[in-house]
């Protein structure tokens, strides 16, 4: 899959411009500046590839990657921003909640939760909406260099206890740290499986 080659395909901004259901795809979501940008670069191992969908403009499109010609990675827009304005945040929740329940396709939702902050209310919302469209998600557990092990192990008990509330949730969490690589070919190899 990542031995492959890895394009962008396309910024969505409606269910119209999705590309067709072809393959099988996984998303990714988290509040903005989790760290999913630097994450899909270091699954991808293309340095530049996500800064695209992190640019004015492009961050309420849903950006598709290719992997290989055999799975899509779809970034969702980052969300939580404090200063988006309310029309903005409505058109992009009827629009994430029109891809999560229509997109058959969808394997799984990774969820990206900052390993020094653990879950806030939004990723609650958005793990709420995901039960309810019956999506399985996992959570990604980002920048975990940042954190000591004590602290690691006690954000890592608490996503357990949350996790358990939600009927869609995948128990194992992975902690990742994309400027060390930790948990990168975890996730990768998490990935492969689902086609
Ligand atoms: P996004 O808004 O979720 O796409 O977040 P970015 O990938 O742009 O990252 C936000 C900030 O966190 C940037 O300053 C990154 O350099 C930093 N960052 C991202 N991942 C890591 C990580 O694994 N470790 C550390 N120490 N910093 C990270």
């Amino acid at each position: 899959l990542f031995a492959g080659e890895v394009t962008f395909v396309k910024g969505v901004v409606a269910m119209s411009g999705l590309p067709d259901a072809d393959r099988p795809e996984v998303c990714f979501a988290g509040r903005s500046n989790v760290g999913k940008s630097s994450l899909i670069n270091a699954l991808t191992g293309r340095k530049a590839l996500a800064r695209a969908s992190n640019t004015p403009g492009r961050t309420q499109e849903i950006n598709y990657f290719d992997l290989g010609g055999q799975t899509f990675l779809v970034d969702l827009p980052g969300y939580g921003y404090a200063n988006a304005p309310l029309p903005k945040v409505e058109k992009w929740q009827a629009l994430l909640k029109q891809y999560l329940s229509g997109r058959a396709t969808l394997r799984r939702a990774f969820v990206l939760i900052d390993a020094r902050h653990g879950i806030k209310p939004v990723d609650e919302e958005i793990m709420a909406l995901l039960d309810s469209s019956a999506v399985t998600f996992q959570c990604v557990l980002t920048k975990a260099d940042k954190v000591k092990a004590a602290e690691r192990d006690k954000m890592l008990a608490q996503v357990r206890t949350r996790l358990a509330t939600h009927a869609a949730a995948f128990p194992e969490i992975v902690l990742t740290s994309s400027e060390k690589g930790d948990g990168i070919a975890t996730l990768r190899a998490i990935i492969a499986t689902l086609e």
